[in-house]
């Protein structure tokens, strides 16, 4: 498994299909930090080319399935992400102008790249806003937990990010 890539691995893989079997979400401890639990695999698969107009390109495709936090009953809940990736590898913002829409730019430092930051954040970018349970797939107790902690009028719907400013705000 390859984490860190610089211009001259590019070079190397330009060639061939590159796969990435797995990387442990673990790994990506600024998911993990919205997640509501750490366990389970990202699955990528890039092929990485020179494009005509000579720029370093990857195009593939990430799966991974996530546990993110129900925000009815404040569980986990199961969600599957699919994402197609077009990369175009670049240097800096002005070259990152230039490259086609349909690539989202890696801007590379010094010429080099930490592929995992670069999945985390495509990852964190796929992520739902919000997240609930299949229709009475919540846990009831802890709906019953979760709505009697929400002061708000009757008939909205509790918010668990005004609860987390309350709590902060004392
Ligand atoms: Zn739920």
């Amino acid at each position: 498994m390859i984490h860190y890539l610089n211009i001259l691995t590019l070079e190397n893989t330009l060639t061939m299909s590159w796969r990435l079997k797995y990387v442990p979400l673990n790994e990506f401890k600024e998911l993990c930090a919205i997640l509501a639990s750490n366990e389970g695999n990202a699955f990528i698969h890039l092929d990485f080319r020179v494009d005509e107009d000579r720029r370093y390109i990857a195009t593939g495709s990430l799966t991974a399935q996530v546990q993110v936090v129900c925000q009815r009953c404040m569980e986990a809940v199961t969600h599957d992400l699919a994402l197609d990736l077009s990369l175009g590898f670049v240097y800096d913002e002005d070259h990152a102008k230039n490259l086609p829409k349909d690539y989202d730019p890696v801007v590379m430092t010094d010429g080099d790249v930490i592929l995992a930051d670069m999945v985390e954040q495509e990852i964190i970018l796929a992520l739902p806003i919000v997240a609930y349970h299949e229709e009475s797939g919540c846990n009831p107790t802890a709906v019953k937990y979760a709505s009697s902690t929400d002061d708000a009028p009757d008939g909205e719907k509790p918010n668990p990010f005004s609860i987390l400013a309350q709590l902060k705000a004392k």
